[in-house]
């Protein structure tokens, strides 16, 4: 414990978008006993995990874990693919793009880089311009953030999936789902995504520590002629092993255990009605952004997000001096302005456990918030977030 910290009564609410609330439930899973993972037991614990996060990714082709976060999943991703000097097209959606873009720099790959202004998503007639461009077949990749988690802004998968066919380009589809999946419709296989990247922490309600590839028959084929080095992200040991429900290092047994209990969770309620809450929450919150009289970071409504709202601030106005006086008063913790948004931006995340009296409560906070921080903005966004929870379907 850190002694200079009493002890605050109640519960802490966890309202950044990620790592989100870890559910009771898991955290009780996690908690049995580490198990030999050699063992009997343990091979129906990987191949039951596997086979329903292939349900959640919405594929039957396989899924591969790494004991890593989800930038590990970006460079899992691109390593097994690609070589050096590879080109891959991505897109400045916000600071996950900039930083997955670093990551593929770091390694020797070359990246195109479609600038943006971190209020729009990928721009599906700008995808098809640039592969029409290419006619040498260069690009290799297309490197798209579903949920792009410091703008609040979700793009179009499928249609970047239809862009690519119009310009019948053999381009790999690398998508980042880290802070979508399960908490928006995702469809890796009927979207054609080559390497969906995701990581425990978000839609997925575990702690930090899983980073995940679901991959493509394409993108397995692709590992033959990468050049790029790799050992620890290699694919293909993993991919052997967990056939026979193991792994080629020691895998981290209790993550596991509460993936177990996440999955059961997910599915027990259905990913159908997990997306409707997580879009009746969202869509909650942006009324009580619109009512306090505040803006949208997102400027197109077809790219909400429902995985976290990213509210921006009026000039002169410092929205992590608004957190500080949040999370001191109230136990509440928001999420912060990433790279270019810092302190224009806070962010409200309603991903994962959540449900209608968490979500007002959070936006009870982050009204008195407003008002003890001196952000002008008019009364009325809980009352106007609890009109459309108390007056939409849940099913
Ligand atoms: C959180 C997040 C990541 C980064 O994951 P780490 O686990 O912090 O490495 C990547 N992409 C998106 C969209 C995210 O929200």
């Amino acid at each position: 414990m850190i002694e200079s910290m009493p002890h605050k009564p109640g519960r802490h609410f966890l309202q950044i978008p990620g790592p989100s609330n870890v559910p009771d439930r898991v955290l009780r899973a996690m908690a049995k006993p580490t198990i030999d993972h050699r063992g009997p037991e343990f091979a129906g614990l990987t191949r039951s995990i596997l086979e329903r996060l292939g349900t959640v990714f919405q594929t039957s082709g396989p899924v591969i874990l790494f004991p890593a976060s989800g930038t590990g999943g970006w460079e899992a991703a691109l390593v097994n693919t690609l070589s050096p000097g590879d080109r891959v097209l991505a897109f400045e959606t916000g600071h996950f793009a900039t930083l997955w873009r670093a990551v593929a720099a770091r390694l020797g790959v070359e990246v195109e880089w479609v600038e943006g202004d971190w209020r729009h998503g990928v721009d599906p007639s700008v995808v098809e311009a640039k592969l029409e461009e290419d006619s040498s077949r260069s690009i290799k990749a297309v490197l798209v953030v579903h949920n792009e988690t410091s703008t609040g802004i979700t793009s179009r998968v499928a249609e970047v999936r239809r862009a690519i066919d119009a310009a019948d380009h053999p381009a790999l589809l690398m998508v980042d789902t880290v802070s979508s999946l399960g908490t928006a419709e995702y469809r890796h296989e009927e979207w054609g995504v080559d390497v969906t990247v995701c990581a425990s922490q978000k839609g997925l309600m575990l702690p930090p520590g899983l980073g995940i590839n679901a991959v493509s028959e394409k993108a397995i084929a692709a590992t033959e002629s990468a050049g790029l080095p790799r050992s620890y992200w290699d694919w293909r040991p993993v991919l052997k092993m967990n056939e026979r429900g193991f792994f080629p290092y020691t895998p981290p047994t209790n993550l596991l255990y509460g993936m177990d209990a996440a999955l059961d969770m997910l599915l027990e309620e259905g990913l159908a009605r997990v997306f409707a809450r997580h879009r009746r929450l969202a869509e909650a919150t942006r009324r009580a952004v619109s009512a306090w009289g505040l803006e949208l970071c997102p400027l197109d409504p077809a790219e909400y997000s429902d995985c976290l709202t990213a509210v921006w601030l009026p000039d002169g106005h410092d929205a992590d001096e608004l957190r500080r006086i949040i999370l001191d008063r109230f136990d509440m913790s928001l999420g912060t302005g990433l790279g270019k948004v810092k302190g224009r931006v806070f962010r409200i995340g309603h991903l994962g456990d959540m449900n209608d009296l968490m979500l007002a409560g959070t936006l009870c906070g982050v009204e008195m918030g407003l008002g003890l921080a001196g952000v002008p903005h008019t009364k009325g966004g809980v009352a106007a977030a609890l009109d459309h929870l108390a007056g939409s379907r849940t099913d």
